[in-house]
């Protein structure tokens, strides 16, 4: 694609700029980016080698994404699961099933990429199935070279590749290993009517372990998964467990191997020593998602702050931040010839609002969820083990249920979460 205006651009390879704002990763972070982006007028272009595709993931999407992004349920052509029931299982195996009063979505993931990519192209972004292999500042711009050799002249570069970005690499570095979990996991195909729990979420806290086991029902299919602090437990370990979980889901009788195809991948869970210095953007750049670390360290939920944060870059880099330095949606209609290059003082204000905006938005909390981290799992509540007193005091107590409901709908701030668990138990007697 070369860009309308190309000729008037004061940029150093006039011929074959391909557009304002290079996206690396079609996932949610970047399609929602590109989407914005586009639909107010900007020249966007994503490169992603899979396009949409099975990404190793639970899929769900919790009620707070859904209420926020609204377009996800409107799209009634991408099917997904709503799951209103969750069954959670103590390390001293006591269960307590909680009702969501609004309920949270499970997708496939090809499903829900292609749904946030498929958004992006309507609104005017340019996609290209390829890996972005190269990159290097080129003037005032930069230089992306493709998979198949194409280069490809941007202004803006977005590094929205996922836990394992190679954007990041280049930038600033891979994330070290005590900001990584590890997960693993199986999507079991269900013939239709066959699984009498398939409107059930299942969570299972394990003993002496910092992460969990998860059931998610999709639609037509069942996602088995474990998800712990990367080296605290090998492979082979967590594989066992999960593996023990899913047999003792089937009633002791592991499902047919056909059926099931294994997966297994990283997930940021920043170290609460990571955050205060934790930087999402620099000269010409910003980084979203998984790529910038935007995960819930206790849950590993990343899909809402996928989305989240391509919505404050978007905002940041349109001059929607509400920090009194924007500039207001005339850069909806900009001409080409007013945009400007990477290390101008407007992209370097857009990408001071991106921090503050980050930060303000979702980045004290998950900073305080990486500090409450081992208390949530290894911790004590009154010399009981965390997890076993919440789901004991959560069978008894409909206040602490409904702590419970909010924490599993996304709505339940870490900040505060101990303090709300103590206040509703103290009801209780
Ligand atoms: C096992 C597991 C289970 C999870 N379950 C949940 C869950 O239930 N709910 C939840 O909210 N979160 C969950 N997460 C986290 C969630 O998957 C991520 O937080 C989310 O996908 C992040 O979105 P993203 O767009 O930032 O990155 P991604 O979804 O990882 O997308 C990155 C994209 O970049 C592309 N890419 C990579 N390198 C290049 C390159 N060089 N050039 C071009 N493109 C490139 C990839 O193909 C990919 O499509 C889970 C994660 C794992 C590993």
């Amino acid at each position: 694609m070369i860009s309308r205006n190309a000729t008037f651009y004061t940029f150093d390879a006039l011929s074959d700029l391909s557009a304002e704002i290079g996206i690396i990763g079609g996932g949610p972070a970047g399609a929602h980016l590109a989407s914005r982006l586009a639909a107010s007028g900007r020249e966007v272009i994503i490169f992603d080698p899979k396009g949409a595709w099975e990404k190793p993931c639970g899929g769900g999407v919790p009620t707070r994404a859904i209420r926020e992004f609204g377009f996800l349920l409107e799209a009634s052509s991408y099917p997904n699961k709503l799951v209103r029931r969750v069954t959670i299982i103590s390390p001293l195996e006591r269960r307590v099933t909680i009702q969501l009063e609004r309920p949270f979505a499970i997708y496939s993931r090809e499903v829900l990429n292609s749904l946030i990519l498929d958004r992006a192209v309507e609104a005017g972004a340019e996609f290209v199935r390829n890996a972005v292999v190269d990159f290097a500042r080129e003037g005032s711009g930069w230089k992306l070279t493709a998979d198949d050799g194409r280069p490809f002249r941007i202004r803006f570069l977005v590094g929205a590749d996922g836990a394992a970005s190679f954007t990041r690499r280049r930038l600033i570095g891979i994330f070290p290993k005590q900001d990584l979990a590890l997960a693993f996991g199986y999507n079991v195909n269900e013939p239709i009517g066959s699984n009498g729990h398939a409107e059930e979420v299942i969570v299972r806290f394990p003993r002496d372990f910092t992460g969990y086991l998860w059931a998610f029902p999709r639609v037509g299919v069942m996602n088995f998964g474990v998800a712990s602090k990367l080296g605290e437990r090998t492979s082979d370990e967590l594989r066992r467990l999960l593996g023990g979980f899913v047999q003792d889901y089937y009633g002791g009788r592991p499902p047919d191997a056909a059926r099931m195809s294994f997966f297994g991948a990283k997930i940021p869970t920043l170290d609460v020593r990571s955050w205060p210095g934790l930087k999402a953007s620099g000269e010409g750049w910003a980084l979203v998602g998984d790529a910038a670390g935007f995960a819930d360290p206790i849950t590993g939920e990343g899909i809402y702050y996928a989305l989240k944060s391509a919505d404050l870059c978007a905002d940041a880099l349109l001059g929607n931040g509400h920090l009194g330095c924007g500039r207001g949606h005339e850069t909806a209609g900009m001409s080409h010839l007013d945009e400007p290059p990477s290390d101008s003082p407007q992209y370097s204000e857009a990408t001071a609002r991106y921090e503050h905006l980050w930060r303000d938005s979702f980045g004290r909390d998950l900073e305080h969820a990486s500090y409450r981290l081992p208390r949530f799992y290894r911790g004590t509540f009154f010399g009981h083990i965390f997890t076993d007193a919440m789901v004991a005091l959560a069978r008894h107590h409909r206040g602490v249920r409904t702590i419970l409901e909010r924490a599993l709908m996304g709505e339940q701030s870490y900040l505060t979460l101990k303090r709300d668990l103590i206040r509703r138990a103290f009801q209780f007697f």
